[in-house]
């Protein structure tokens, strides 16, 4: 008998259950409705004062058990997830996401493809500091059948009294390296003014991590027609990291490649942390590819293989390390650059691990 009543009362329960879930999903359908019409009026979403007179009308006609104040946390619950939907609608929209796009962007350069599902290396000095310096490195790159080439002439250095790079020069020798071995040249622009100069040397543009939100650079990188690499700031969140790619497809240039380099934490035997997470978030918030810097996310030799295989495992669509013809005399990084046999030797070891193909066929 006792059993039979509190069955009973179970499927009472059950069916107010499914009556409240109705009830919000309701109310949720009509703050979408709400939400866009004050889109199109160009109203702001979240009314404070509308949400108090909501809150009063309840707590005038709470009737109990429940307490006002326990009325009141139910409710702003309600409210948040509502506004919380509205702002899951405003996400559909970002020309990045994958709802905008199922497909993979894919950005072809001099027949190199980045995000084409297979995995390549981004490699090079961390400086461009000669003609020959980074000729020895091509040379290496033509030999293990490697595309494409970085090297760095305007340097965002901590300190000013450092080497900050050759600056147009570095890039007239990075063009000279990469007609003369079909290479695809990339190199990191600081200044939104440089950005059409730059253009005519090298073949993808990089976005540092010390500018990932210099909205006016990623303004003018999006009003380019050409390949940007962005690179995730000291401290950004992937929120952030997303918004400031979307900075650039929203002017216009809709070939962005993200690259996560490590994020500054409490950790120190590491010059950064690595966010290895970041690499299949990005790929399923976004429809761009991915690269993980393994030199300046780790900055230790030791480290660069495994963080290399780890990186592709998760996803990524290859992996940027630097190599310089003698480390020890680099103008910058010379701790954490390889030099050309033991960055021969981890090419060796990727390809062994069978996650890197290698890229010329
Ligand atoms: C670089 O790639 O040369 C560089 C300076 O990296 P980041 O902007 O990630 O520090
Ligand atoms: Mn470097």
């Amino acid at each position: 008998m006792a059993h039979d009543l509190i069955d009973t009362m179970r499927k009472q329960i059950d069916e107010i259950n499914l009556q409240i879930l109705d009830l919000i999903n309701k109310r949720a359908t009509l703050v979408q409705e709400l939400g866009k019409e004050k889109e199109k009026q160009g109203s702001n979403r979240f009314d404070p004062e509308r949400e108090r007179q909501m809150l009063n009308l309840l707590i005038e006609n709470n009737k109990g058990p429940f307490n006002d104040s326990t009325v009141r946390h139910l409710f702003k619950q309600i409210f948040q997830v509502s506004l919380d939907l509205q702002n899951d609608d405003k996400k559909k929209v970002l020309l990045v996401s994958r709802k905008k796009q199922a497909e993979d962007t894919v950005i072809t350069v001099k027949g190199v493809e980045f995000g084409g599902g297979n995995p390549i290396l981004i490699a090079g000095p961390c400086s461009v500091e000669s003609y020959e310096q980074v000729k020895a490195v091509a040379e290496n790159h033509i030999k293990r059948g490697l595309r494409t080439l970085r090297g760095g002439a305007y340097k965002p250095r901590t300190s000013p009294y450092d080497f900050q790079g050759l600056g147009e020069e570095g890039l007239q020798i990075l063009k000279r390296i990469g007609d003369e071995y079909n290479l695809v040249t990339i190199s990191e622009i600081v200044t939104p003014g440089d950005l059409e100069m730059a253009s005519n040397y090298i073949d993808v543009i990089q976005i540092g991590a010390r500018n990932m939100q210099n909205f006016e650079l990623l303004k003018a990188a999006g009003r380019l027609n050409k390949p940007i690499l962005l690179k995730r700031g000291l401290s950004a969140t992937i929120e952030e990291f997303i918004y400031a790619a979307e900075y650039i497809l929203s002017e216009g240039n809709a070939q962005v490649m993200l690259c996560e380099r490590g994020i500054r934490t409490y950790e120190k035997a590491t010059r950064n942390t690595l966010d290895i997470s970041a690499v299949p978030l990005l790929k399923q918030e976004t429809h761009l590819p991915v690269f993980v810097d393994v030199t300046h996310s780790t900055g230790r030799r030791d480290l660069l293989l495994p963080t290399a295989k780890a990186g592709i495992a998760v996803g990524s669509d290859g992996i940027m390390v630097e190599v310089h013809p003698d480390p020890d005399v680099a103008l910058s990084d010379a701790k954490q650059q390889l030099n050309i046999p033991d960055f021969n030797e981890f090419v060796d070891s990727l390809l062994a691990s069978g996650l890197y193909k290698g890229e010329v066929v």
